[in-house]
């Protein structure tokens, strides 16, 4: 059976914490999309680790991680981030990379920082990781699977082409330096080394797997508004960050998904560009204790350390998310974040030119969009590690069922603190 693991808004809901947490009970972990341009905060006994593009099942000798088809793969960032977990005294994870994954290459990271410095104050606010430039590659059909790696002149000959298209654009519309072919071939070649221990056919691994019955979790990153279909366009990310694409992504079938997890934080949280619509944000002294208090270490980015904006929660934004992620159940985190509140502010409603909504809109009406708030009650103590829902207090379980009933979706995992065990099911 396969579960899914997926953000109902912004990124950063705390997937990784609840795909680390679920992984103990599952043979399977697979990353479908997205690449290392975000990071999944897992903590756990050998420590604290933000994990960009190994799948969350990775600190479990018994899990098979799997990179599929459908990720970004930057093999320079993958052998990095495999060395340093290890050297935290991780044993080597049980990981296979898909054959047919496509390479994150050295120029997707430079188109990706020379069209940022074109747009100059029009930018998205792209990590500059390469991401867009790799999947736009992608579907212009100039990109590099991993197995042509191991085909010297077919990689040779589709290089070449990519490389006729990239050096029109890096010389007359960014005019910087061309790009060398040979160069090129030997970086991956070498870099191929690295990854041949890994490289296998996960497709046919995730179908043998079913068919014997196993549990497969597939670990989105990024989250719902992110997605370049269903999302804030055009402030979403390059590859679909819906469960639905985990079936492309990580070659599962479609009737295979059992349950999608729709994770979301009892408050808001988002990172990009300020020109991003945020509509419950937070900002000045209470955004900034907010920000402070989030997360485990504060609101600052996994993978970028930037300092991530802040809101209070927002229900049409998150069931709109929970609606197109397909979601079977809610898991929701940071619920001790919420502690010192007297009173907290929940996102209920959208006024667009004098009229309230709860309809998530589309993106021009939704850079329209002020945010209407209801108040409830806060319940003013440290319920940080609760493991028994029932021991919460009332006020806490109110915020649960209020959240729930707006979101309609079960709220199944409620997360009091960043460590594995932190959680309270209902
Ligand atoms: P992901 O990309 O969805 O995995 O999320 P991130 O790891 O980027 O961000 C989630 C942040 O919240 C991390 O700092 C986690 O350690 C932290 N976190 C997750 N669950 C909880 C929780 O229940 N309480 C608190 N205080 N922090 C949490």
């Amino acid at each position: 059976m396969v579960k899914a693991i997926v953000g109902a808004n912004w990124g950063d809901e705390g997937k990784g914490k609840i795909t680390d947490l679920l992984a103990e009970r599952s043979d399977v972990v697979v990353r479908f999309q997205g690449g290392a341009n975000a990071g999944h905060t897992i903590i756990n006994d050998y420590g604290r680790f933000a994990l960009h593009i190994l799948p969350s099942g990775t600190f479990y000798p018994h899990v098979t991680n799997i990179i599929g088809n459908g990720v970004a793969l930057d093999v320079k960032k993958l052998v990095a981030e495999l060395r340093s977990i290890t050297d935290q005294g991780v044993p080597q994870p049980n990981l296979i990379v898909s054959e047919r994954c496509q390479l994150l290459l050295p120029y997707h990271v430079l188109q990706d920082s020379y069209e940022e410095e074109r747009l100059a104050g029009r930018a998205f606010g792209s990590t500059k990781s390469g991401i867009a430039p790799f999947y736009s590659d992608k579907y212009a059909k100039i990109g590099i699977q991993v197995c042509d790696l191991f085909d010297e002149s077919r990689l040779r000959e589709r290089l070449a082409a990519a490389l006729d298209i990239k050096n029109v654009l890096f010389e007359h519309l960014y005019h910087k330096p061309r790009l060398e072919l040979e160069p090129l071939v030997e970086e991956l070649l070498s870099l191929r080394e690295l990854l041949r221990p890994f490289v296998g056919d996960a497709a046919g691994f995730v179908h043998d797997a079913l068919g014997q019955g196993k549990s497969i979790l597939l670990e989105g990153q990024l989250g719902a508004m992110k997605d370049p279909d269903l999302g804030i366009v055009p402030m979403t990310t390059s590859s679909h960050t819906l469960a639905g694409f985990g079936c492309v992504g990580a070659a599962v079938p479609p009737t295979a998904i059992e349950a999608v997890i729709a994770v979301t934080k009892a408050y808001s949280s988002c990172v990009g560009a300020k020109s991003e619509p945020f509509i419950s944000e937070v900002t000045g002294e209470a955004g900034d204790e907010l920000r402070r208090r989030g997360g485990d270490r504060g609101e600052f980015g996994a993978t970028t350390g930037r300092p991530r904006r802040v809101g209070w929660f927002d229900c049409v934004a998150t069931r709109y998310g929970c609606m197109v992620q397909g979601a079977t159940q809610v898991a929701l985190t940071c619920l001790d974040v919420l502690g010192y509140l007297d009173q907290i502010p929940v996102c209920v409603g959208y006024e667009i030119d004098g009229q309230i909504t709860d309809v998530f809109p589309t993106p021009p009406l939704l850079a329209r969009a002020k945010p209407v708030f209801e108040t409830l009650p806060g319940w003013r103590c440290d319920i940080r590690g609760e493991t028994d829902y029932h021991k919460l207090p009332q006020a806490t379980r109110d915020y649960v069922d209020f959240i729930e009933a707006r979101v309609g979706i079960p709220v199944s995992i409620v997360s009091t603190g960043p460590k594995r065990h932190e959680i309270a099911l209902r």
